[in-house]
């Protein structure tokens, strides 16, 4: 089954699923009879099982939608790719991050200026923000749900996968 990378598709499946997806998150917090640990087993196996059927190169949201943060590793690493040096790089494409956020960078703009003909131009160098992206193999997916929810606006793969995960955890079957 292919499924829609559409972004005016994806937001629109998003919002109609929003309030749910709310209360999902309060479930999974309060209700869920699975630990944390499980939670994540089947958050990781689900993703597998979704990312299989979607094709990222045809997608690029999130290098269109969103600002990925820059540790200073990766302003050095991609400042050498580009043959610049990082304050060069830094002028040219980012700003300074949220002060409390974990890296003190991000992109200027969107779409990222690395993002060209719908690819990634750096995409052997690029940010761990991007190469962690959507995050879904990270643990504790309970205490990320906020993010979660967020990203199901721009991410397909994020989007079906709380759908799936909502039928493996007993979501629909609880009482309401
Ligand atoms: S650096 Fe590459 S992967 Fe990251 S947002 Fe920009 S284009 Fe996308
Ligand atoms: S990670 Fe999600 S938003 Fe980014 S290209 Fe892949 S499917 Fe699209």
């Amino acid at each position: 089954m292919n499924m829609a990378v559409d972004l005016v598709q994806i937001r629109t499946l998003a919002q109609a699923k929003e309030d749910e997806n709310w209360r999902f998150r309060k479930f999974l917090k309060a209700d869920c009879n699975l630990d944390e640990d499980e939670i994540d087993e089947r958050v990781f196996r689900i993703t597998r099982r979704v990312w299989s059927r979607i094709d990222c190169t045809a997608c690029a949201n999130c290098c269109r939608e969103m600002k990925p943060s820059f540790s200073q590793e990766d302003v050095e690493r991609i400042a050498v790719r580009l043959g610049l040096d990082p304050k060069s790089l830094n002028d040219a494409y980012l700003e300074r991050n949220e002060p409390l956020e974990e890296n003190p960078w991000q992109t200027r703009t969107t779409p990222c200026p690395f993002l060209k003909d719908n690819r990634c131009s750096i995409y052997e160098d690029r940010p761990s923000d991007c190469s962690g992206y959507p995050h879904l193999y990270k643990t504790e997916f309970t205490s990320r749900t906020m993010g979660v929810i967020e990203r199901t606006f721009t991410c397909p793969i994020v989007y079906e996968t709380m759908e799936e995960l909502k039928k493996s955890t007993g979501f629909f079957r609880r009482r309401r």
